[in-house]
Formats: structure tokens, sequence, C-alpha cells
């Protein structure tokens, strides 16, 4: 196992605690960061305005992750990439790069697979394996902006995992990503996506940060939302939407409602009056995903028109909707499924 302290999921104040404890000049962790999260390097080698002797140093003491590019799949239709990335312990994860006209949108993964059960997602057959630490957000979108040489403009933190699950190292990776002397992502081009953690909720709204926070919602009420997603037992809406709100007043940032839509499931009228009531007074949209079938599970897409009917219905009540472009469809394959595919080929 390493014992090397892993440098890259170090903000700029503990880098330089750890240089002047080793007797260097504070200024040179800026220039290590910024060789870190703005150069992008892969090794203490390239970072040319250190002394030799430092570099050594560095060597000796740190860890730079960097993730192995295991598989890319690239679309013919519309440039989306998916990455299977390897970690330094033999785990794999996945990551999408999506081209649109307004930048390049990184969705990470936030865990190796996830404890969250949602029946519908691949991602969370297997369970949770573990955290992911902030470096290994991190690489993702370094790696995919050096193997692509685009800027990337745009983070969303919707691959597998559930980040609220992961608090810590997903505060660390959001200042990381966001420091004006690393990729200085803007916050507001950073979405994080939940099932609906409502501690983890609160204590985003009061972080001072203003990502864009997604709630997956996937139906109006407890007794549906249960059948899918049994986090639902643990967080009733009446708690989650109230702190939804908070986020909301707290940071200024309209949320996201992703819905799912499930062929006889939650997809009738009924479900969607339901929801325009239950969001009357939230400041948001609706986002809504025809489900990717999963061949674990016989969960059906819902057909084109009743997702329009739905759709209709919510606009009719005054909610602003969208419907999910599916992005990649000749490499498609719901979340998780590059990464099973992977494993199961392996075993
Ligand atoms: N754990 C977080 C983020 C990861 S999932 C969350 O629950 O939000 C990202 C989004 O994709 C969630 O809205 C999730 O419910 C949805 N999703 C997962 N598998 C899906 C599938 N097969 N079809 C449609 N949406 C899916």
């Amino acid at each position: 196992m390493e014992t090397k302290k892993d440098i890259k999921s170090m903000c700029l104040a503990e880098l330089e605690e750890e240089l002047k404890a080793g007797g260097h000049k504070a200024f040179r962790a800026g220039q290590i960061f910024q060789w870190i999260h703005e150069k992008l390097a892969d090794s203490f080698e390239e970072m040319s305005n250190l002394s030799k002797d430092l570099r050594r140093q560095l060597e000796g003491r740190y860890w730079l992750v960097t993730l192995k590019k295991e598989d890319v799949k690239i679309s013919k239709i519309d440039g989306t990439r998916k990455y299977l990335f390897g970690l330094s312990d033999g785990n794999v994860i996945e990551s999408v790069l999506m081209r649109y006209k307004h930048g390049n949108s990184v969705c990470i993964s936030s865990q190796v697979g996830c404890g969250m059960g949602c029946r519908f997602c691949a991602s969370t057959l297997d369970g949770l394996k573990r955290n992911l630490e902030p470096s290994e957000m991190l690489d993702q979108v370094y790696r995919i902006q050096k193997d692509t040489g685009e800027r990337v403009s745009h983070v969303v933190v919707m691959g597998s995992g559930e980040p609220l699950d992961n608090y810590d190292n997903l505060l660390r990776f959001i200042r990381l990503i966001s420091h004006e002397k690393g990729l200085n992502i803007s916050q507001r081009n950073i979405t994080v996506s939940t099932c609906g953690i409502v501690p983890g909720i609160q204590r985003l709204a009061e972080e001072g940060v203003s990502v864009t926070l997604a709630l997956s919602l996937h139906a109006p009420d407890d007794q549906v939302r249960r059948t899918l997603m049994p986090v639902a037992y643990k967080y009733a809406l009446k708690d989650i939407l109230p702190a939804c709100h908070t986020y909301f007043k707290r940071t200024g940032r309209r949320l996201t409602f992703e819905y799912s839509l499930v062929k006889g499931v939650n997809d009738n009228l009924k479900e969607a009056q339901a929801l325009a009531r239950l969001l009357k007074g939230q400041q948001g949209h609706v986002n809504l995903i025809p489900v990717n079938p999963i061949k674990e599970r016989d969960y059906v897409q819902s057909d084109r028109k009743a997702v329009e009917e739905f759709k209709g219905c919510l606009e009719k009540n005054g909610i602003t909707v969208t419907v999910r472009r599916e992005m990649g469809r000749d490499i498609n394959g719901a979340c998780g499924q590059l990464r099973r595919s992977f494993i199961e080929e392996k075993r």
C-alpha cells in the first residue's frame, strides 16, 4: 500500500504548511499547486521551475494520483466520450465527456459503486466499494482535458456514487477545481446531484459554495418514491423539499429536479399533476429523463407520447421543464454499465 501523502488532494494552505515544515519557502507551494491543478502535471519531474533537489524530495514524500485510461468509447453522432479509468487499487470508474454549444462538460463519479440502491441504476448493483479521494475526482477532469486538449468548462457530479455520502471529499473537490490557481471552473458551472440526503443538503447550504444542486426526485410522493429509491425510507419529501428551498435561499441557485420516467410506474398524468403541486413555490425546473433500461431490471422507458403529455401537464401548471437530450446514443448504456461490463469480462 501507498504510504506517501496524496498531494493532489491538498489545499494551498496545507501545501504551504508542508513546504514550510520541510524547510522551503512558502511561495514554492503556489508553484507546485499550479503545476498540479492548472498545468495538470503528471510527474514532479515536469515541474521545471523547481530545483532538482526539491523535485526529488517531493517524489520521495508525495504521491501524485493519476488515473489510468483503461478504455474510451467515442460517439460517432455527437463526439460524446465515455472513459473507463483504473485506480491504484485495481478498481475502475466511469466518466463521460459531453460536448455542448456552451462548452465541454464532464460527468464524474464520486464513489466506486454506490450504496443507495436505486432500483433502475446499474451503479449500485454491487453496492458501495469505497469513497473516491478528492484527487481521484479531480483527475477524471484533468485526464479528460489532457486527452482531448480542449478546456472543460462544466462539471456534473452525476456519475456513479452519492456525492453527499462522500461529503468532505466532495467539498474539497469543489474548492480545488474552482480554485483560481487551478482550472478555475466557476462554481456556477458545477452541478451536484443527490438522491436527497437531507443533512448533506443542509450542510452544503451553509458552506459558502455556489454550486447548482440537482435533486433526484423520480416520484411526487413517498410511496411511489420508495418503490424506486430505498433511500426514500430514510428521508421523506416533507424534509427534503424544505432543505432544497433553504439551499436556494442561502445560495441563490435555482435547483434542478430530476425525474426519470418509468413506464407504468411514475409516468401518468395524475403523477404529473401531483408533481406540479409538490413543486409549487420551489425555485427550479424539472428535467425529465426517459429511464435508461438496464438488463438486470425489467423497467421500461416511457413512450414518447407519455413523455410529451407529462411535460405538457407540468408546463400547463407553470413549471419549467426540459427533456434530457440523449448524448452518445451509439455508445450508450446507462450509468455504470461500462464499468460493469469491464468487471464481468475480467471475471
Ligand atoms: N447519487 C446521485 C448522483 C448519481 S445518479 C443521485 O442520485 O442523484 C445521476 C442521475 O441519474 C440520478 O438522477 C439518477 O437517479 C439517474 N439515473 C441512474 N440510473 C438511471 C437510469 N438507468 N435511467 C435514468 N436515470 C438514471
